[in-house]
């Protein structure tokens, strides 16, 4: 890591007079990748409160708007055909899928329908469910990061009773960022790393950014005081023609990050390509159930009801904007259904039921429609 520019400080006022005096001569447009930093960055007002030339971008920060079609359609079909008790996280249950209507589009639906579905909170939750029902398969429903990605391989690891099984739909972040950094369109010019995959995976794993890419970039924590170090840091750095990879959450995230995790999922898991909804299949970006696990892998123990039509046609509904969301392609409030037909009452795609989805986030931030 190299030294970094800055001074320790904690109040936001002082790091936003730091910004307002950059001489900035042109535009810079910076993307976060994660729910909770553009969260705060929304609820702080932190937008509103810097020069008009900074544009903060979110970017493919919510696990769940990426979940592919098929694995939410799969997960559904287990719940209603295959009659075991299907958990998940809160969030995954409303999401809904392209399917005829009258069909049953979502987890939520399913359970409506009579099936066993059960939003849980954690891994454990699922554990104690499988052994509280010995006699029925336990289908554990896990779509995130490598934040809810590492648990699941620690819950693995530890053991888990013969009749839970794990649909695993986990996503690594980087492998979006330097998709979209090798189209060509990226789209900023500055990146702000999420800090709490860094806890886990390290800082390094962000240098291609920096290094192969000539990219200012700074890891921040949620709060708003390290989301405006970050910004602080990687303008300067645009400013001074320079790119490194500014540690701005340094109490927490640790070179190498945390050994431990990244053993466990090293050993639970495999990374291999893997689909995002609406984008596409995107190399090295997925966590699978590791070999050594296959007798809980609900992909081998169930039939796969995902036909190869359903994975093809994978993309968000129709008129939905969330694939150029996630990608940082266009604003949430640029979607012409944002707030209309689509609200977090009445959501059609995954970015407005997720609590890190970007409309969802707008939307509750009394963000308006754009003009
Ligand atoms: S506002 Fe709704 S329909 Fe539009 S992009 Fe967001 S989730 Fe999709």
């Amino acid at each position: 890591m190299p030294t970094r520019m800055r001074m320790p400080m904690t109040d936001p006022k002082i790091w936003l007079d730091r910004i307002r005096a950059l001489p900035l001569e042109s535009p810079v447009r910076i993307m976060n990748v994660c729910g909770g930093h553009e969260r705060s960055v929304t609820m702080s007002g932190m937008r509103t409160a810097l020069p008009d030339a900074i544009e903060i971008i979110p970017g493919p920060g919510c696990p769940v708007c990426v979940c592919p079609e098929e694995d939410i359609y799969q997960a559904i079909q287990l719940a209603l055909r295959d009659d075991v008790i299907l958990v998940a996280f809160g969030d995954m249950l409303r999401v809904p899928v392209n399917v005829a209507k009258g069909e049953v589009r979502s987890l939520a639906e399913a359970r409506a329908a009579g099936a066993d579905v059960r939003p849980i909170a954690s891994p454990t939750e699922a554990r104690q469910i499988a052994e509280q029902h010995p006699t029925r398969d336990v289908v554990f429903f896990a779509a995130g990061f490598e934040t809810t990605t590492a648990p699941v391989a620690a819950m693995l690891m530890e053991g888990v009773p013969s009749n839970l099984s794990v649909l695993l739909s986990g996503r690594l972040t980087w492998p979006a960022v330097a998709m979209l950094l090798e189209s060509g369109e990226a789209g900023f010019d500055c990146l702000i790393a999420p800090g709490h995959v860094a806890t886990i995976m390290g800082p390094e794993e962000w240098q291609f950014v920096v290094d192969q890419h000539g990219i200012p970039a700074a890891i921040a924590g949620f709060d708003t005081d390290s989301l405006l170090a970050a910004t602080y840091s990687v303008l300067r750095q645009k400013i001074e023609l320079r790119a490194f990879l500014d540690n701005c959450y340094a109490g927490v995230v640790r070179p190498e990050g945390n050994p431990i995790a990244r053993q466990q999922l090293n050993q639970a898991t495999k990374v291999e390509t893997a689909n995002w909804r609406g984008i596409g299949a995107i190399p090295a970006s997925g966590f699978f159930v590791h070999p050594d696990h296959a007798a809980h892998d609900a992909r081998l123990r169930f039939e796969d009801y995902s036909a190869d039509a359903r994975r093809r046609a994978g993309e968000m509904p129709p008129g939905c904007d969330c694939a150029n969301v996630v990608l940082g392609k266009v604003y949430p409030n640029q979607c012409k259904l944002y707030g209309k037909a689509c609200t977090p009452r009445t959501p059609i795609g995954p970015c407005m039921v997720s609590d890190e989805g970007a409309c969802r986030i707008w939307l509750s931030g009394g963000v308006e429609h754009a003009a």
